[in-house]
Order: C-alpha cells, then structure tokens, then sequence
C-alpha cells in the first residue's frame, strides 16, 4: 500500500524545493531541539493553516488544531485530553511566549453547534461532545453581545476565540506564566476567502484588522 501520488508528488517537489532551502535549519533543530516561541491553536479545516498564513518555516509555530479550535477548561480527570496534553507542553517544556487562539470564518464546528445548539450529541459521537465546549461562549454572548448580531456565524466563532482565551487562563500553569508576564495570550481570526486577519483587542475584545499595505495582485502559478 502507498500513499496517493499526488503526496508523493508533492514530497518530491518539498525536498527539491523547501527542505534544501531548510536544509541547515533542519540539521540544527535535529541537533538542538525545537524552541518555538509561538503556539497557536487552530481549526483542523483544511483552508486554515497556521504556517502558512504567518509565512513561518519548521521550528517556529508549536500548533494544535482540533475540531473549531477549542480549548477545553482544565481538568483533572482521567481520559485523554489530547489539546490540553499539547498545552502543557507548549508552555511547561517549550516554554512559549504566545498563545495565538485562531479561528476563522465559515468554520463547520462552530455551525454544527448553532444548527444543534439545542441537541449537540446528535451531530456525532464524538463531535457533539466536543462542541459542547461552545456552550459558555453561547451564554456569555447571550448575556453580552460584543458583536453585530446581523452575522450570528461570525459572532458566534468570535465567542469561541474568547471562551477558549478564558478556558486557557483555568490551567494552573497558564495563568501562572500569564501572571509572571512571561507568556501572552491572543484571539485572531481569519478569512478564508479574502485572506483577512482580525486581531482581539485585550482591552476591549473586540476584534479588530490587522492593517497592512495593499495586497499585491500578481498572475498565479500553476505550481506549489
Ligand atoms: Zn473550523
């Protein structure tokens, strides 16, 4: 059994073109060790990706992506708390200095718990479970609406970013770095369509565009 060609594919062109260009940072992060300085937290959805959208190379972004990029709240149960397992080590061995909590638009877990708000189980054994975690954030933006409600999809992924900012700061070690300023925490969001990247305001918690020079139109390749 082999993997579908077109992986294969695209492995030839990487080692041709971005691992010889990465040769000597691969040697060395081989050698010494990875030490990301950024984590990010971010959807499984195949349009949002982490390095690419940050333009950042291997050894720079320690990323997590699950199911509508959620944190869940600290636990101490048993089970197998994969995101939060992630966590722990970013912070407690890496030793990050930034969490960057990233959603996006038209994200499928956030609209599989507004469809089954009522009933989330039914969206799937381990789904419904899993967007559960929005619960809070339907409630705290049912209590107070920081967002134009004429976007309930988008106000709804924005109140997702924030519960997670908040569910992170209940691991122990979390806020205790918070607290020692020696990690930050931040909620961004992207469009997919438009390439937008919205930044949350600490103070306000709102979300704000990142301001950038105009986008530079040029014909498109066929290659990658
Ligand atoms: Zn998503």
């Amino acid at each position: 059994m082999s993997l579908p060609k077109h992986l294969l594919d695209g492995y030839e062109r990487y080692l041709n073109k971005g691992f010889v260009r990465n040769r000597e940072t691969h040697e060395r992060l081989a050698l010494y060790g990875q030490k990301p300085e950024v984590m990010v937290i971010s959807c499984c959805d195949s349009r949002v990706t982490p390095e690419g959208i940050f333009n950042m190379g291997p050894g720079e972004l320690f990323v997590v992506r699950n199911v509508a990029n959620l944190v869940p709240p600290y636990e101490d149960t048993e089970g197998q708390h994969g995101t939060s397992a992630a966590i722990e080590f970013g912070v407690g061995s890496l030793k990050v200095k930034h969490i960057v909590v990233m959603g996006h638009g038209q994200c499928g877990g956030v609209k599989a718990f507004r469809e089954h708000a009522n009933a989330p189980m039914e969206t799937g054994q381990f789904i419904g479970r899993w967007i559960k975690l929005l619960e809070p954030a339907a409630i705290a933006m049912a209590c107070m609406p920081l967002d134009q409600a004429d976007d309930p999809q988008l106000a709804m992924e924005y109140a997702g970013i924030r519960q997670s900012l908040k569910n992170l700061m209940t691991f122990p070690f979390v806020e205790k770095a918070v607290q020692d300023e020696t990690l930050r925490l931040h909620g961004a969001w992207f469009d997919i369509g438009s390439g937008e990247l919205r930044v949350m305001n600490e103070d306000s918690q709102r979300f704000e565009e990142v301001e950038h020079p105009p986008i530079k139109v040029i014909a498109q390749s066929a290659g990658h």
